[in-house]
């Protein structure tokens, strides 16, 4: 029987609530259609998770809070928290909080820098106008680089999370230069703006234009040599024949559960009601983990239809690492819509290091 030994759970202690009101936010519509309950995380809850943890063969855990935004949730909250996490003992652990960065302040970086917590901060650019889906002011924009800013003084550990989208998407050095300014030690991420097939799918980006943007960011990148986080270093690293990280470049979405409020759990990173796997607070994790396995392998990795990044490009051996399917969240029969970009990018990088390395 497979048993996992690495997971990363993502934890949604407000569930969808959030101070902002992004344009692009879908999860309103994604999860009012779930009857499920929608209550603030209690310790209590947390306190099943992490007791079902030590009761499973569970080796490393990255812990990720996600929103709405869980800096609505105050600082003693997560002092509770991180005080139960502590308990793990000999397991391997990361926390990231991922924020929208206007919940920040210099009290609050101080603790999590305090804690040894990742501060994820989700920002679409360096100029107003890239984070028109995001700010109804500038002040919000000012705040949150602002807060960058603060962390980078501070020493605390962060990366940026982007969105590419219609503005945004052709300004690839810009975008660079602030990442170069900024130096995340964590990291950077851009995923593409896609938002299904109702009626907001008119601000998802075309996967033409993220091929372009990614080939546009390997070129600006490959003259500084830098490559941390995200899509490239995923093409790197599956070329330089090791797992790479990014879960749809290697076909880890297995290793994903999320969490709400109530202690509702989904398979994946996101909430799902067909994924539903049952409640932290009636079911041990054990055994929600083994339900979430047979779920990937009997109804979620079915829908891809054996399709894999290398078969796609060929069975290529020097490939073999690119096992991903693409993404469940963007799957759209039986598709993700950008998975061509990922094979654009991948051939891509490796025709420039045949170049470069003959
Ligand atoms: S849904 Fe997509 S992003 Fe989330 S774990 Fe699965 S592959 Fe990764």
């Amino acid at each position: 029987m497979k048993v996992l030994r690495n997971l990363n759970i993502l934890i949604r202690p407000v569930n969808d609530t959030c101070n902002l009101s992004c344009e692009y936010c879908i999860t309103k519509n994604r999860y009012s259609g779930d009857a499920l309950r929608r209550e603030t995380l209690k310790p209590e809850t947390f306190q099943k998770l992490i007791a079902g943890i030590k009761g499973s063969q569970l080796q490393t855990v990255r812990f990720t809070w996600h929103g709405g935004e869980p800096l609505l949730m105050p600082d003693s909250f997560y002092r509770e928290i991180f005080t139960l996490q502590r308990g793990l003992g000999g397991i391997d652990q990361t926390t990231t909080l991922q924020t929208n960065g206007t919940l920040v302040n210099e009290e609050r970086l101080r603790f999590f820098k305090e804690q040894g917590v990742c501060v994820g901060f989700s920002l679409d650019g360096c100029k107003y106008s890239h984070n028109a889906y995001r700010f109804s002011d500038p002040k919000q924009f000012e705040t949150v680089i602002g807060n960058i800013r603060l962390a980078k003084k501070l020493g605390v550990r962060f990366s940026i999370i982007m969105v590419a989208h219609e503005k945004n998407v052709r300004d690839v050095k810009e975008i660079c230069d602030f990442l170069d300014e900024m130096d995340p030690p964590n990291g950077f991420t851009i995923n593409p703006l896609f938002l299904g097939q109702g009626e907001m799918a008119r601000l998802s980006l075309p996967q033409e234009e993220f091929s372009k943007f990614l080939y546009a960011l390997y070129e600006n990148r490959k003259n500084t040599g830098s490559f941390p986080g995200g899509y490239i270093y995923a093409a790197q690293k599956g070329l330089s024949k090791a797992v790479p990280k990014l879960c749809f470049f290697s076909g880890r979405c297995a290793n994903f559960v999320s969490m709400n409020g109530s202690g509702d759990m989904f398979s994946t990173c996101y909430e799902n009601s067909a994924y539903y796997l049952g409640n932290i607070n009636a079911t041990p994790l054990p055994e929600l983990l083994e339900k979430h396995l047979k779920q990937h392998e009997t109804k979620i990795d079915p829908q891809f239809q054996n399709q894999t990044l290398y078969r796609e490009m060929g069975s290529d051996p020097e490939l073999v690492y690119f096992q991903g399917k693409g993404c469940t969240k963007r799957l759209v029969d039986g598709r993700d819509p950008y998975f061509r970009s990922y094979i654009d990018l991948i051939e891509h990088v490796k025709k420039d290091g045949k170049k470069t390395n003959p």
